[in-house]
């Protein structure tokens, strides 16, 4: 078991007008999308640093400062493609991720295959490894009514392989 790592990833953005609606590497039709310093896409964010914790190395905040102009408005998979790099580096394969978008803004569900592509390609696995769900909060929370959406990603890596 000492040749496997675990990782866990958080994000959250708000859901605001005037903004490209991206999760998980794919545009959605949506009048509202992520607020942030980058595209935004918090599903690529939580992603990134599941890969990076479960890799013991710094997080997405540290190599992509919000402060540094560099990333201003930054195609977020441009950054996870660097964080692949990092993790492979490492020496770590990726065997699998899973992902809970909990949103009241988009819809999920009918962008799951795309956005399960768009990140099988980014990480080089197979679409069957990556899995994406769509959460409504029932109305509860600072996230009710669609005013944000918050996303928790879990990984897998491999040593040796
Ligand atoms: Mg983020």
């Amino acid at each position: 078991m000492n040749n496997l790592r675990i990782g866990l990833g958080f994000d959250v953005h708000r859901l605001v007008p005037g903004r490209k609606c991206v999760l998980g590497g794919v545009e959605l039709p949506h009048a509202t999308g992520p607020l942030g310093h980058s595209d935004g896409d918090a599903v690529l964010h939580a992603v990134s640093d599941a890969l990076l914790g479960a890799a013991g190395l710094d997080d997405i905040g540290t190599l992509f400062s919000d402060k540094d102009p560099r990333w201003k408005d930054a195609d977020s998979r441009t950054l996870l493609s660097e964080v692949v790099k990092r993790v492979r580096a490492t020496g770590f394969a990726i065997q699998n991720v899973d992902i809970v978008v909990a949103t009241e803004g988009p819809r999920i569900a009918p962008h799951r295959a795309a956005m399960r592509a768009a990140i099988g390609n980014l990480l080089g696995i197979p679409d069957d490894r990556v899995n994406v769900k769509g959460k409504s909060l029932e109305g509860l929370g600072a996230l009710a009514g669609g005013t944000g959406v918050a996303v928790q990603a879990v990984c897998l890596l491999q040593i040796g392989v």
